[in-house]
C-alpha cells in the first residue's frame, strides 16, 4: 500500500539543481516535486558504520537537505573493510566528522548535523524529534531498542537494517502504520548473547546491499512513491543470493506501540529485562576472575602448564587466526554449551577461560563450574591482554 509523501515540497529548484538531479526529475512520480521534497527532508542516520556509510552516500547524492549523523566512535582500521565513508586518513578521527566530509564532498549544500554522543534515554526523543525519519544502522541491541522505542513514541518511520556474516535483514518499522521493532522482536537479547560482526565477521559488500535498500526506502518515504517495507521483513542471503519478503504484523498487545504500552517506562527497556539476564547478573557476582596482569605473571611463572592449570579459549576459529594467547586449549562457546569436554583437561586442574572481551568466557565459567570444573574468568579477555600486556599484538 502506498502512502502520502512524508515531507512537503520546498521552494522551486534552481537551474543548477535541475541539471544536477536530472535523472531523478525524469523518473515517473518523482520529478521536480519529489526532488523538492528530498531537499526539504531531514533524515537521521544512526551509526556511521557498515550500513550507515552507503546510506549516507546515497542520501547525499540524492540531495537530501539535512542529514543527521549519530556516532560516538572514532574510525578504526578494522572499519575500513566495509565502512566506505571513511578512508585511511580518517583513522582516529570521530566518525561523525569523517562522515560529514564524505557527505559534503558529494553534496556541499547538504547540511550535516553531527551527533557525537551515543543516544540514551535522556537524549533520544529530543534528537529524533528534529527529523522526518530515522535510518538505523546501529551495531548493538540497546541502541536499536532505544531508537525503535523513541521512533514509535514519536510516530517517526524507523528504517532498520542489520547484517551478520553473509546475511542481512531490512524493514521499515512504523507504529500506527504497521509493526514497530518491538512488535516483531519483543525481547531484547542479553548483552553479548547474539554474536556481533566484531566477533562473527561480515562480508563488507553485504552492508552495501542492505544499506542501499535503506536509502531507497528513505527516498520512497520522503517522496511518497511505491510501497514502503512497512509490514514486510526483507531477509537477504548473499551466499544463495536470495531476498525473501516475510510478512510481519503489529502486535496489538505490544509493550511499545500496542495496548501494553506505558509511556512512563524507561525508553528502550520497554520489553523489560528478561529474567535470565537478571539471573546472569546475580551469578556474575560470585564468579571467580583473574585480570590479565595476574594471568601474565602465572604464565611467566610456568604455573599454567596443563596439569595444574590450563588456559582455555572459547572463541571461534576465525578469531583465533587473528590473535590468540600461546598454548592452551580451544573449545568454542557453542561446544561448551553443548557439554563437550575441555580438551586436555586433567581432573582437578584449574581452567583459565578467555574470549574477546570477557562475556562469553564468563558464561563458559558458569557452565564449567556447574559441571564441577574449577573455572576462572580472564576478565577483559584478549582485548585487555593486548591493551595491558602486549600492545604489539593485533586486535579486532
Ligand atoms: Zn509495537
Amino acid at each position: 500500500m502506498g502512502r502520502p509523501p512524508l515531507v512537503p515540497p520546498g521552494a522551486e529548484l534552481t537551474a543548477q539543481e535541475r541539471t544536477r538531479y536530472a535523472r531523478h526529475l525524469l523518473l515517473p512520480d518523482v520529478g521536480s516535486d519529489g526532488q523538492r521534497r528530498l531537499r526539504a527532508a531531514r533524515v537521521l542516520v544512526v551509526g556511521a558504520g557498515g550500513l550507515g556509510s552507503p546510506a549516507l552516500l546515497y542520501l547525499a547524492a540524492a540531495g537530501v537537505g539535512v542529514i543527521g549523523v549519530v556516532d560516538d566512535d572514532v574510525v578504526d582500521t578494522t572499519n575500513l573493510q566495509r565502512q566506505v565513508v571513511h578512508g585511511v586518513a580518517d583513522v582516529g578521527r570521530p566518525k561523525t566528522e569523517s562522515a560529514a566530509d564524505a557527505v559534503h564532498a558529494i553534496s556541499p549544500t547538504t547540511q550535516v548535523v553531527q551527533h557525537g554522543e551515543r543516544l540514551d534515554e535522556a537524549t533520544a526523543l529530543g534528537v529524533i524529534a528534529d527529523y522526518d525519519l530515522v535510518l538505523d544502522g546501529a551495531d548493538n541491541f540497546p541502541t536499536r531498542y532505544l531508537v525503535g522505542d523513541a521512533c514509535a513514541r514519536l510516530g517517526v518511520p524507523h528504517v532498520w537494517g542489520s547484517v551478520y556474516r553473509f546475511d542481512g535483514q531490512v524493514s521499515v518499522w512504523w507504529a500506527g502504520e504497521g509493526p514497530c521493532y518491538a512488535c516483531v522482536f519483543p525481547h531484547q537479547p542479553p548483552p553479548d548473547a547474539v554474536p556481533s560482526c566484531a566477533v562473527g565477521g561480515v562480508l563488507g559488500a553485504v552492508c552495501a546491499s542492505i544499506g542501499s535498500v535503506m536509502a531507497t526506502e528513505a527516498v520512497k518515504l520522503v517522496t511518497g512513491i511505491g510501497e514502503p517495507l512497512v509490514g514486510r521483513l526483507l531477509v537477504h542471503d548473499a551466499l544463495r543470493q536470495t531476498w525473501d519478503a516475510l510478512p510481519v504484523t503489529a502486535d496489538p498487545g505490544c509493550r511499545v506501540c500496542g495496548s501494553g504500552a506505558d509511556a512512563t517506562r524507561p525508553l528502550g527497556w520497554a520489553t523489560g529485562v528478561p529474567a535470565d539476564v537478571e539471573e546472569a547478573a546475580v551469578a556474575s557476582a560470585g564468579r571467580p576472575g583473574v585480570d590479565v596482569g595476574a594471568l601474565s605473571a602465572l604464565l611467566d611463572a610456568g604455573e599454567v602448564d596443563g596439569t595444574e592449570a590450563l588456559l582455555l579459549d572459547v572463541r571461534e576459529e576465525g578469531e583465533r587466526a587473528i590473535v590468540a594467547l600461546p598454548g592452551g586449549a580451544w573449545l568454542p562457546i557453542g561446544d561448551v554449551r553443548a557439554g563437550e569436554p575441555v580438551p586436555g583437561l586433567v581432573a582437578g586442574a584449574r581452567v583459565y577461560v578467555y574470549c574477546k572481551s570477557g562475556a562469553r568466557s564468563a558464561e563458559a565459567v558458569d557452565l564449567l563450574r556447574g559441571r564441577g570444573v574449577d573455572a576462572v574468568n580472564v576478565e577483559g579477555g584478549i582485548l585487555a591482554w593486548v591493551a595491558q600486556v602486549d600492545p604489539t599484538l593485533p586486535t579486532y
